[in-house]
């Protein structure tokens, strides 16, 4: 059997996990999540770094530090996960999605600006696959027009536009540590940003609308229930887990790395013979190898090879069924101009095993299963 994904593991997670316990602080901002954050603000070059419970729960603290109104307009990639566009919805928000560009599968920064209405206050790029979105375009629109961005960036640990980590470069960005992402707590996620008006305010929602955290700090010798909020924050426990891998992010990142290089030699020559497509990696970009997947000419062809990969124990999967498509992405939202690669597009897609130290042996068995599903 050779799985899809296999949860991120490097061997030191279970001595860091006992050291909370030992800390006797297995709840919220203790050692690891202080180490975890401050990992990120350096490594990234960003102000603040807050780990959270999940991705999702760094988007909505995105939506509500964006303070998000009803009715208020969000431009973003109809292909992307469901989390993307919840976290706005939440907030009254009214979700506009834009086509994607058929190369790198991101919003095709070309066609946001015609979809900017007097309402929209926000665009969430999506860096699929952990490749980034084209920044300078999507930030110049959004400083022109006066709206925030909000980088959508589960996937894109460690990447980087331009020589800048995303995440960093809108206004917020949100990782995911979710057990099928590069680096994993279980569930989790973190919010980074550079402007320091926000740091009170994410504090405040993330402690349950209380200055906790300033009450840590010796700031005030009370704290206090000051505004609205949530339990955005995880336990220490779970960022053991994270830290023992952000020790160890190259060896995670560089295996990764190769699996995907040796996905992408062994498949060249199908690609060249026009049977499937391969991922592009724009210049302006390093990505992280949070995923291999090929494209394939037809719905059909990709559903006749996933059943041929399953025959022979190997999982493969698609995604996503387009926001547009669905019950719930049909009521809050509406598709600017024309849908001419989102559904198209998301139905040639595939995604091969990928995860830290997927062997050789294995990718050989999936590449050769490949040619071998062309050759009949
Ligand atoms: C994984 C993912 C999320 C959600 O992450 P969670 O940590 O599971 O909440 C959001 N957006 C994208 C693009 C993702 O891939």
């Amino acid at each position: 059997m050779i799985d899809f994904n296999i949860p991120p593991s490097v061997g030191t997670e279970l001595e860091y996990m006992a050291k909370a316990i030992k800390n006797k602080k297995i709840s919220g901002d203790g050692e690891f999540t202080k180490k975890c954050s401050q990992w990120m603000q350096e490594r990234f070059q960003v102000n603040h770094a807050f780990l959270t419970t999940s991705c999702t729960h760094a988007l909505e603290m995105g939506a509500l530090l964006s303070q998000i109104q009803p009715g208020d307009e969000v431009i973003l990639p109809s292909y992307t996960f469901v989390s993307t566009a919840d976290a706005f919805v939440q907030r009254g928000a009214a979700l506009v999605y834009v086509d994607i560009r058929p190369d790198t599968m991101n919003i095709d920064e070309k066609l946001i600006e015609d979809a900017i209405t007097d309402k929209t206050k926000v665009i969430v790029p999506v860096h699929y696959a952990g490749v980034s979105c084209d920044m300078d375009t999507i930030m110049d629109i959004a400083r022109r027009h006066h709206l925030l961005v909000v980088e959508d960036a589960a996937q894109g640990f460690c990447s980087t536009y331009k020589g800048k980590a995303l995440g960093t470069i809108g206004d917020f960005g949100c990782f995911s540590f979710h057990e099928t992402k590069n680096y994993s707590m279980g569930e989790g996620g973190a919010i980074v940003f550079n402007h320091d008006e926000y740091r009170e305010k994410a504090e405040i929602l993330r402690e349950k609308g209380t200055n906790r955290s300033k009450f840590f700090r010796g700031q005030i010798d009370k704290y206090t229930w000051v505004d609205y909020g949530s339990s955005y924050l995880p336990s220490d426990l779970n960022a053991a887990y994270l830290w023992a891998q952000l020790e160890q992010e190259r060896t995670i990142f560089n295996d990764r790395m190769a699996s995907f290089d040796y996905y992408d030699k062994g498949l060249r020559s199908l690609a060249d013979a026009g049977y499937l497509e391969q991922p592009y990696i724009p210049e302006d970009c390093t990505h992280n190898a949070h995923m291999y997947y090929i494209k394939l000419p037809t719905l059909e062809i990709r559903s006749e090879l996933i059943a041929y990969l399953k025959a022979k124990d190997i999982q493969s999967v698609f995604h996503y069924i387009p926001l547009h498509s669905a019950p719930a992405g049909q009521r809050f939202g509406r598709f600017h101009g024309e849908d001419r690669y989102t559904t198209k597009e998301s139905e040639r897609l595939v995604r091969l095993p990928m995860y830290y130290q997927l062997t050789d042996e294995k990718k050989d068995i999936v590449i050769a299963s490949i040619h071998d599903f062309f050759k009949k």
